[in-house]
């Protein structure tokens, strides 16, 4: 037996970053940025206007308000090629480009217009500058946009896209691919038989791929035979970029899985006993030429669901490039006793973490443990990480690793 840590660094010894390629950027959200990227085109690219309201010399207007002729019009998306001479304005639109002379906008909100003289008011002085974006504002040609390692979030995109970029040099995302193994598994629509039971932890696992940015590839369920555990694990290393599979890891007369994995995988291939409730058995090799990860993940839905968030998840996010790849922990205090007996192991508990009006987190209620009760933890928003002992008493601080952020925001406090 082993602890999480060891655990976690055997696999993250062995698993590397995918090679870097180039990127669609509408499909490169998550991405890891390969190169720095540096910009070509300032932003603003000219020197434009803030506000709906009239473009002019702040040296005419003054504190006791000034009479303006009203010469053009500029649209966002046009120019205006009349020079504004003292005494002029020009209407002008959010976006457009300041026309020659001009150094200012006044707002319309604060001018009053006369359609029959074409003459604008403006009341108050206006200092130069006023209501103008700069060209370069933002960005200067040769700034780096988004460096080397960094992730491409939806704003990095949006800054890409001002530069007229359509593809980026990032490392992909990875395509992981998702096995069941049982002979009980029944798929959706087809009749339950005696024993058998519906393939839980399939749909669940493409689910959590997802979520964690990556492709998911449905790759079904192989029955416990170990010719077709084989098969099926060495042509998923084959075709996908890392691989999840459930069950026959443990002690059961046909756990092929860790067999399998210990036959395909390199020398770091072994069955792991990881000192974690649920989630202590497990296998890990990386299989084939290309070096593919493969998790033997436990099958008990529950199991699979913390060996995921603790041993895979951080592994797979570090196959992508990632350099922060672990969930944010935050301490929490525990408002109802999360109590424990001593076995050597640390406790994955399922909790609804709420932020309490002190500013702090506060553990609001532990959900039912049981590696088979999916439902009973499907709502928790954070998994309470309790190390062996005791437990800890109301009052207590905890490590929570978040699970849904947002949702930990939003919660109730549990009454009322
Ligand atoms: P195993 O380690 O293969 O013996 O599986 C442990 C437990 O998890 C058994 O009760 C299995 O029926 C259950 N199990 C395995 N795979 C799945 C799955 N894909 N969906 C739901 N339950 C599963
Ligand atoms: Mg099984």
């Amino acid at each position: 037996v082993i602890s999480i840590e060891e655990a976690r660094a055997h696999i993250s010894s062995c698993v590397a970053a995918l090679e870097a390629r180039r990127v669609p950027i509408e499909q490169a959200l998550g991405c890891v940025a390969a190169t720095d990227v540096i910009a070509t085109e300032a932003i603003p690219g000219f020197d434009n206007s803030s506000m709906d309201g009239f473009a002019l010399r702040a040296d005419d207007t003054s504190e006791h308000g000034a009479q303006l002729r009203i010469i053009d019009v500029v649209l966002a998306g046009s120019t205006s090629t009349r020079t504004i001479e003292p005494g002029e304005a020009t209407r002008i639109m959010t976006g457009a480009p300041l026309p020659p002379g001009a150094d200012a906008v006044e707002m319309v909100e604060e001018v009053s217009v006369d359609p029959t003289t074409a003459t604008v008011t403006v009341r108050r002085r206006v200092t130069r500058g006023t209501f103008v974006r700069h060209r370069g504002d933002d960005v200067a040609v040769g700034d780096v946009l988004v460096r080397r390692g960094e992730v491409l979030t939806d704003a990095r995109i949006g800054v890409l896209a001002s530069q007229g970029l359509v593809e980026v040099e990032a490392i992909p995302r990875p395509r992981v691919g998702v096995l069941s193994t049982g002979d009980e598994l029944t798929d959706a629509g087809d009749p339950l038989a005696p024993g058998a039971i519906r393939d839980v932890n399939r749909p669940m696992l493409m689910a959590l791929v997802r979520d964690a940015g990556m492709d998911p590839v449905d790759l079904g369920a192989v029955r416990d035979r170990h010719d077709e555990t084989l098969a099926a694990i060495s042509s998923a290393a084959a075709t996908c970029d890392a691989v999840l599979t459930t069950g026959g890891v443990s002690m059961g007369d046909v756990d092929f899985v860790k067999v399998a994995i210990g036959e395909l995988g390199g020398p770091e291939a072994r069955s792991l006993q990881i000192a974690m409730r649920p989630g202590k058995p497990m296998a890990f090799g990386c299989v084939g030429e290309r070096r593919v990860p493969v998790f033997g993940l436990p099958g008990n839905p529950v199991s699979t669901k913390v060996s995921f968030e603790v041993l895979a998840r951080p592994a797979l996010l570090a196959r992508a490039g990632r350099t922060v790849s672990d969930r944010l922990t935050v301490p929490a205090i525990a408002d109802v006793p999360l109590s424990r007996e001593r076995d050597g192991k640390t406790h994955m508990v399922h909790v609804d973490l709420g932020l309490g009006p002190d500013g702090r987190f506060h553990i609001r209620e532990a959900r039912r443990e049981g590696s088979h009760l999916l439902h009973a933890v499907a709502s928790a928003n954070a998994i309470a990480v309790i190390p062996d002992g005791e437990g800890a008493r109301a009052g207590d601080e905890v490590r929570v690793m978040v699970l849904r952020p947002d949702d930990v925001v939003t919660r109730a406090p549990r009454d009322g």
